[in-house]
């Protein structure tokens, strides 16, 4: 292949592969580490209640989203490492660690803001820990440690994965069975479509960033969002919309129904002790 395709790009090509296979081996060993030796922790975006008169509701919900304190390079961000926990198997660990202590700043939320603490906590699922025979049981032990209510949980799980297998299909029944909420994420960038919603168990459908950071100048990517909405509603699904960073894509969101928002508008991740700050902040 390399030969056919050119001497020059052979010469390129190689040592870019074995770079970045090398790159990989050295990014694994040192996640590995990174959980044993605490690198690893977890920040919180605000998931904002939408209502009509344009006010938010700041205490609707938090996503929790991995980070790693990487020791030379700073705060590394989960699209630079969670394939490769997938791939070496180290992602049930990664998912075990973030469930367990976003249920924890959870529920020290609750005790902290009462009344204003945040209702529904959000958590990433990788197709890799759906395939973990010992998910719910996993699940059920941190709920129960952290004193949440199942209902109080919302697992987050990708179009591509949610439309894969009987097996899958399966293990999103007995998250459902146990209490937890499930979400849709990334809702538009797969493969499955609004005629297909209806086969997967979810409550919430998350319309994907790259929608609605359109819909502010695209009338095709309202369109998009108005047909979701009318769709996930009239199928009892509840909405999200992802990635609103301007004021105009935030009246958008709200003139289509959506329930929920999220974004940089409101906010960007953070720690829990600045998440607490950000809901009290007037
Ligand atoms: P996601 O679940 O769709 O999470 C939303 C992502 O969009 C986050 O990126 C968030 O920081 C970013 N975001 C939110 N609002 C805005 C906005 O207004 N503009 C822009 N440009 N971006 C915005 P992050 O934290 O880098 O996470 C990326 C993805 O990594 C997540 O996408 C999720 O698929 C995955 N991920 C994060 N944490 C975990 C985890 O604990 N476990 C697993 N399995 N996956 C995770
Ligand atoms: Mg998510
Ligand atoms: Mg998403
Ligand atoms: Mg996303």
């Amino acid at each position: 292949v390399a030969k056919a395709a050119g001497g020059g790009q052979t010469v390129l090509f190689q040592p870019a592969m074995r770079e970045q296979a090398a790159r990989r081996g050295g990014i694994e060993a040192e996640l590995r580490s990174a959980l044993a030796q605490g690198q690893l922790f977890t920040v919180y975006q605000p998931v904002v209640g939408v209502l009509p008169d344009g006010a938010i509701d700041r205490s609707a919900g938090v996503e929790a989203l991995v980070r790693w304190q990487h020791p030379g390079r700073g705060v590394v961000g989960p699209i630079e490492f969670i394939e490769i926990a997938e791939q070496s198997g180290l992602i049930d660990a990664i998912g075990e660690f973030v469930l367990r202590a976003a249920c924890r700043d959870f529920a020290a939320w609750q005790n902290e803001l009462g009344a204003r603490a945040p209702r529904l906590l959000a958590v990433n699922l990788s197709r890799a820990q759906l395939g973990d025979a010992s998910l719910c049981d996993k699940v059920a032990a941190i709920l129960d440690a952290s004193g949440m209510q199942p209902a109080q949980l919302q697992l987050e799980v990708t179009e591509s994965l949610a439309a894969q297998g009987a097996d899958i299909q399966q293990q999103l029944q007995r998250l459902k069975a146990l209490g937890v909420k499930l979400a849709l994420d990334d809702f538009g960038t797969g493969f499955s479509s609004l005629s297909s919603l209806h086969l997967l168990p979810v409550d919430t459908v998350k319309i994907d960033r790259s929608f609605v950071s359109l819909s502010d100048t695209s009338h095709h990517h309202e369109v998009l969002i108005e047909a979701t909405v009318k769709v996930a509603r009239s199928l009892g699904m509840s909405t999200v919309a992802e990635g609103i960073e301007t004021e105009a894509q935030a009246a958008v969101v709200r003139r289509q129904g959506c329930d929920k928002g999220q974004g940089y508008l409101y906010s960007r991740p953070l720690p829990a002790a600045a998440l607490a700050a950000w809901i009290q902040a007037r």
